[in-house]
């Protein structure tokens, strides 16, 4: 079956009765091009485990069945759960398994369903009304995959990309990239789905590092710190920092300890500038 093709789509469409679920970001691939792109990115193998996010109709599962040695893979939409178990009846290799991810004990299920599988990887087109949780959730929860490779809103990818002094850098880039190397795999347009979106794409590879990007003596007082930073973006250091709950001396003598100037911007400081200044914090 080419599920890639609009026509199958149609098919199933009438066959199952199933909407394109807009509440559930359901936009499907119809570019093979892409679905190969995203497999070929994520160099799979028979000795990868992929936990797939969002498998739609299975356009994109079944290339990972084709190219992985174990698959599971996660949909929220029973309806889809439902055409699943017919476009994936060839592969005896993946489960689907009918939850929301965010609710989802992801590293329990890897536990329980690599079996022999030497790596983990993370796969998906991720619904794009909850592509920042979804990756929150994968980071702070430390699921053990050694990487992560997702299509998003361009905008978004852009986002995790961003380097300091840029426009789009911000807490999001910031956590990403402490705690993964980020590369793109490809820009993918808004014609490559159906129903057509209104945004284009991209596709990110998140090599998740097996030590953070910068050493800090407590992490949940540097994300304090980038979080408080950002909140007020157009803020000088020394009062956006203060929504920390700390007082402005506090705040300039952590600033010039750490030899940053109290006039800068957070947008302006590397991910080791955050961390020498969070560990000023650190009693
Ligand atoms: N992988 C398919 C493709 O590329 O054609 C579908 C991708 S579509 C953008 C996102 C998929 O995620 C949909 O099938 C949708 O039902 C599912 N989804 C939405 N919210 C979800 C959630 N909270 N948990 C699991 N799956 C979800």
């Amino acid at each position: 079956m080419e599920l890639y093709n609009p026509l199958t789509i149609k098919l199933l469409k009438n066959k199952y009765g199933f909407q394109f679920a807009k509440s559930f970001g359901q936009n499907f691939l119809i570019d093979p091009d892409v679905i190969d792109g995203i497999a070929e990115g994520a160099a799979l193998d028979q000795d990868d485990f992929v936990l797939e996010i969002g498998p739609g109709i299975g356009v994109l599962t079944s290339e990972i069945c084709r190219r992985a040695g174990k698959a599971a893979s996660i949909e929220i939409d029973p309806h889809m759960v439902e055409v699943l178990h017919d476009t994936l009846a060839e592969f005896s290799n993946v489960h689907v398994i009918q939850q929301d991810v965010l609710k989802a004990d992801l590293s329990r299920i890897i536990a329980e369903e690599r079996g022999s599988c030497s790596r983990v990887k993370v796969l998906g087109n991720l619904p794009y009304y909850i592509t920042t949780p979804i990756i929150m959730k994968l980071l702070t929860e430390h699921v053990p995959a050694e990487c992560i490779v997702i299509m998003m809103q361009k905008e978004v990818a852009d986002r995790i990309r961003a380097n300091p002094g840029s426009r789009t850098y911000g807490a999001l880039s910031v956590t990403v990239q402490y705690y993964c190397e980020v590369s793109e795999v490809m820009e993918v347009p808004r014609q490559c789905f159906m129903p057509q979106p209104k945004v284009d794409s991209a596709v990110l590879r998140l090599d998740v590092r097996s030590k953070p990007a910068v050493d800090v003596k407590d992490e949940a007082v540097f994300f304090r710190c980038v979080k408080a930073g950002f909140s007020q973006r157009r803020k000088t250091l020394l009062n956006s920092l203060m929504t920390m709950g700390e007082s402005k001396d506090r705040v300039r003598s952590a600033l010039e300890a750490a030899e940053i100037d109290p006039r800068r911007r957070a947008e302006t400081l590397s991910l080791e500038e955050f961390g020498r200044l969070s560990d000023m914090f650190v009693e």
